[in-house]
């Protein structure tokens, strides 16, 4: 049977100007066709007619950077890697309903435990349950003792490396994910690149000749370059970090390396703002914490001002918010779309760099944009989200693949969620 949905307006996920009155046709869990209102309304034979007056349609939400065997509540990377292969599996299932709930169909994981990730995507393929679907690299491929070496992503040297992403695409990995810096997990440096070039040119090459895309993370300049150099396809964070007390040092010719080469950084602006929410909800604050607000607050400002100057630049974001990391919850990509616009990023930007540029970017091709043939991941949101990207926490209906998910609305949100920007 088909479906219509009528909208006030609908925004198709390519960044194009909204289309008025629309009418959207859905068939088997695919999108038919995209109406304008003027071809006049479907008969009452054709099919069920759903009407939302006042309301704006738009694709299923796209995050690109979460990590769902994390749970986004507090827990250390350290912490939460202790509770066993079983638990992290669990908990990644959690993770990508409460994603969905809020209207984000597909999640890129960026980093998991052995084959938890794979393991939730297949449970997910399989209908056993409901969540986010998963778009998933395994483990990140890191240094012996580097960022998150305790997902099993370890590997060192030319040799050990290509090995690592051969066993890795063998295991069914969608794409390869390089931690090229240290990061949060400790005794690493974030603000030294990882691997040698000749190691980074060797992952990037042996991925490219598996077809997989390569993201990398990257916390410090030399990593950026390195990532660049070896021709990889996208940088996480792009951070600028130069030393061990958190200090960032902008770049413009690194940056200038990213905008030529014309890849893609994923924003994660979200996973500093919920380390500043949550310290400050607390009662009173240790020495220690207060360090820790400011550090987060720095962290902050710095890099929504990086990401003003790098737009500035000619880089092209797409929206990802680390969700699991520390006390990102899954729920947090409306608040991230709410800081790029706080930003210099308009609000029809934010939106595209979270729905048809985020699909481009991690390689789906099928979802992100409302275009006949694609699935049926659609959401219908109370309001106009270009005049206030807050009503994207009020999802009247969310589709995926076609499918009605239960809609629990903003109060079921998380108060990180919940949250306005900083
Ligand atoms: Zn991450």
């Amino acid at each position: 049977m088909k479906t219509f949905i009528t909208a006030d307006q609908l925004i198709d996920g390519t960044g194009a100007a909204p289309l008025r009155n629309p009418v959207l046709e859905l068939e088997g869990g695919r999108i038919r066709a995209v109406h304008n209102g003027s071809a006049g309304r479907p008969g009452p034979d054709a099919g069920e007619l759903l009407e939302y007056p006042g309301a704006t349609i738009l694709p299923g939400l796209i995050d690109t950077h979460v990590h769902l065997n994390l749970p986004g509540t507090g827990p250390t990377l350290e912490e939460a890697m202790r509770e066993g292969i079983e638990v992290m599996t669990a908990t990644a299932m959690g993770s990508a309903a409460q994603a969905l709930r809020a209207g984000i169909t597909t999640v890129r994981d960026l980093g998991a435990f052995g084959t938890t990730s794979f393991a939730a995507r297949r449970a997910l393929d399989l209908g056993y349950g409901k969540g986010a679907r998963i778009v998933a690299c395994g483990a990140p491929i890191t240094i012996t003792g580097g960022h998150c070496w305790q997902m099993g992503g370890a590997a060192d040297g030319i040799e050990g490396l290509r090995r690592k992403v051969r066993e890795l695409c063998r295991d069914g990995a969608d794409f390869i994910k390089v931690m090229g810096s240290g990061g949060g997990t400790v005794g690493t440096r974030s603000w030294k690149p990882s691997f040698t070039r000749d190691e980074m040119n060797a992952i990037v090459d042996e991925a490219h000749r598996n077809e997989r895309r390569v993201t990398v993370h990257c916390l410090c300049g030399a990593s950026i370059s390195n990532a660049v150099a070896a021709g990889a396809d996208q940088i996480e964070h792009a951070n600028f970090l130069v030393d061990a007390s958190g200090r960032q040092e902008y770049d413009p010719a690194v940056v200038d390396q990213i905008a030529r080469a014309g890849i893609p950084v994923t924003t994660t602006l979200v996973v500093y703002v919920a380390s500043v929410f949550h310290y400050r909800n607390k009662e009173r604050l240790t020495p220690v914490e207060q360090a820790m607000v400011d550090k987060w607050c720095r962290r902050a400002e710095e890099t929504l001002d990086y990401l003003d100057r790098m737009t500035r630049a000619g880089v092209r974001f797409v929206a990802g918010t680390d969700a699991g990391w520390r006390f990102t919850p899954f729920d947090a990509l409306m608040l991230e779309l709410e800081i790029m616009n706080k930003g210099s990023y308009a609000t029809l930007d934010a939106i595209t760099a979270a729905t048809g540029d985020a699909a481009d970017v991690i390689g789906a091709e099928d979802i992100g944009k409302l275009r006949p043939g694609h699935r049926a991941d659609v959401l219908v949101v109370d309001g106009d989200p270009l005049a206030d990207l807050d009503c994207l926490r009020d999802p009247l209906l969310i589709l995926q693949d076609g499918q009605s998910q239960h809609i629990t609305g903003r109060a079921n949100l998380t108060p990180t969620a919940q949250a306005k920007p900083l």
